[in-house]
């Protein structure tokens, strides 16, 4: 499809071909390979996505803009490109902007370009359509943001969004796009010369020689190692090189929830079993790709037990170091280099850590492992979480390919501990903030950009949060199994209200058929009581690649307050019973 326009009334040959902000957009983006658009159409972006999608982009439109937003967030975890997410003025741009933060918080590459109202009434402030001064909104929330007035310099923005979304930390970009650069005419050729190929956008950072060597030395000095991998480790793609380094140095691992898969849960070397131990009783402590923030408990306090600890860090931010607490042996750069060093440096120079460490290890996880195993095989029904959970732990070990999303709060929290990964960048759940609401946005990119079977385990509250965008799974025949694990409400179904006859703060409707949602569209809905039901269920959904929501109904008494994190949830100790 041609990106150029011609004028009607004049004879082609005496007119220069012109082109406009349209087509210079959409051609920007296919040079520098970004292909697939997440958002909701509106004005002033509507003929931009049909334009778009006539020109061979994948267009995918939502709901809601919330949940394109997380998609194109996640979109850029999995590829490593920014992950494009367009929306309308104001309320779109205001609705997408919880992913724009989002993807920044995380360290995800995204762009969120959104239509704007025209500079000159909204700075003065007199009432546009939608008026709202959208850039100076999005600043606080991403790593940078930037407007485009004039159709030339299209190239140039988008080249300075790419570069600022992928290179360093990764993070969100807001770009402005005022109505009328949309409609803007120039000179074709002039308007080709204009658009920027990025080349390199995400350069490597080689670490210092000192800062390995420095690394190196405190590593060798440890008696109980460990490694905690991250969601940046499984961010980088430096698969085999991280492999190399956990395997050569002999050192136990921790994946944090979205790096597991990184290395198989079942290796010999992981520890995600004896989490407590590990972070207890290490003595030196490599991240790689992790922050030391609340889901390390900050690397301090009870969690990390009494002994001193001493923390080597890998990471490509390097005012990360010293975050929460001190950094002995920082090493700035991007991990692949990185473990490429550290791997150089430890050649032919190595001793296994000791293997009374190791050895305790693998006995505690296989002690955890052994109390875990009867409890998911029981054929409960009402199911309770372990029951249900045994059954999809086992539709992973069967399909570790299929990307399992995962969000709620028990449902999150046991999955989390239940389901073994086994490749690299196959769990994608709440992240850094615990958010709810990622659910139908992850599946959803993460068919689109991958091509495998999804998973997406949800607890019911955290479901209702983009529930409608199952319409958009059946619009576009994705491959996508959604399992609610419907307890009857928030955390637990069974709380009453004892001053009135409303229902409690944290429960649902009784008995609620989820999986009717999803026959609206034309889908596969199945209620599953038990064990046996749900198995069946999902196994026939993912061998059939078919839309299926299953209702899985679970005792409503089978949860617990915050799931795991009881602790960060204040309760009064006045209350009135
Ligand atoms: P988790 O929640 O899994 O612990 P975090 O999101 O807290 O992971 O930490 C990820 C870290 O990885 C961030 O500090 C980020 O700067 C870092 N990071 C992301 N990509 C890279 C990369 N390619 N190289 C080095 N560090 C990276
Ligand atoms: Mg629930």
């Amino acid at each position: 499809m041609s990106a150029v326009v011609q004028s009607i009334d004049v004879n082609p040959a005496d007119e220069p071909e012109q082109t406009d902000g349209f087509n210079l957009i959409i051609d920007a983006l296919k040079l520098n390979d970004l292909n697939t658009i997440y958002g909701v159409p509106g004005i002033p972006i509507t003929d931009f996505g049909r334009m778009a999608q006539a020109a061979g982009i994948r267009v995918l439109s939502f709901r809601h803009e919330q949940n394109a937003g997380y998609a194109a967030s996640i979109a850029g975890f999995l590829t490593r490109k920014p992950g494009i997410c367009l929306t309308v003025s104001a309320p779109g741009f205001l609705n997408g902007l919880t992913a724009l933060a989002h993807a920044t918080t995380n360290c995800f590459p995204m762009i969120l370009i959104s239509g704007s109202s025209e500079r000159e009434i909204v700075d003065l402030q007199q009432g546009d359509y939608e008026e709202m001064d959208q850039l100076a909104i999005a600043k606080p929330l991403c790593k940078a943001a930037f407007r485009v007035l004039h159709a030339a310099d299209i190239g140039i923005g988008l080249a300075r969004a790419i570069r600022a979304a992928v290179s360093g930390r990764p993070g969100g970009v807001y770009l402005d796009l005022p109505a009328k650069l949309f409609g803007q005419v120039m000179d074709a050729e002039a308007g080709r010369r204009s658009l920027v190929k990025v080349i390199d956008a995400a350069p490597a950072q080689i670490p210092a020689p000192d800062a390995v060597k420095r690394a190196l030395a405190v590593l060798r000095s440890a008696k109980r190692p460990l490694i905690i991998l991250g969601k940046g480790a499984a961010y980088a793609q430096a698969d085999d090189a991280v492999r190399s380094l956990i395997e050569k140095s002999g050192i136990p691992f921790l994946p944090m929830s979205m790096a597991k898969g990184l290395l198989p849960d079942t290796h010999p070397q992981c520890a995600g079993a004896a989490r407590s131990t590990v972070l207890k009783d290490s003595d030196v402590v490599m991240l790689i790709g992790a922050r030391l923030n609340w889901l390390l408990s900050h690397g301090k306090g009870k969690t990390w037990g009494e002994a001193a600890k001493k923390f080597i860090q890998i990471d490509i931010e390097p005012k990360e170091m010293d975050s929460n607490v001190e950094i002995v042996a920082p090493v700035v750069g991007d991990i692949g280099s990185c473990v490429a060093a550290l791997l150089e440096g430890m050649d032919g120079n190595w001793t296994a850590p000791p293997s009374d460490w190791t050895g305790a290890v693998t006995r505690k996880r296989e002690e955890n492992v052994a109390k875990m195993a009867p409890r998911l095989m029981n054929n409960n029904s009402p199911m309770d979480y372990h029951g249900a959970l045994g059954v999809l732990r086992t539709v992973i070990k069967e399909r570790p390919d299929a990307i399992l999303v995962n969000e709620g709060a028990n449902t999150l929290d046991l999955a989390r501990g239940i389901i073994d990964m086994y490749q690299p960048r196959k769990r994608l759940d709440v992240g850094t903030w615990g958010i709810m609401g990622i659910g139908m946005g992850y599946a959803i990119a993460a068919a689109i950009e991958t091509g495998k079977p999804v998973l997406a385990v949800e607890g019911d509250s955290a479901f209702g949060f983009s529930g409608m965008e199952v319409e958009t799974i059946c619009r576009y025949k994705l491959p996508v199994c959604i399992v609610v694990f419907n307890n009857d409400g928030i955390y637990r179904g069974t709380d009453v209200n004892s001053a009135g006859s409303d229902p409690a703060p944290t429960v649902f409707v009784k008995g609620a058929r989820y999986d009717k949602m999803i026959e609206a569209f034309g889908g596969v809905g199945v209620n599953a009581t038990s064990p046996d039901e749900l198995k069946r269920a999902v196994n026939a959904a993912m061998d059939s690649g078919q839309p299926t929501l299953i209702n899985a109904v679970l005792d409503p008494a089978a949860g617990s307050e915050s799931g795991r994190i009881g602790n960060l949830n204040p309760q009064s100790k006045l209350k009135k019973k």
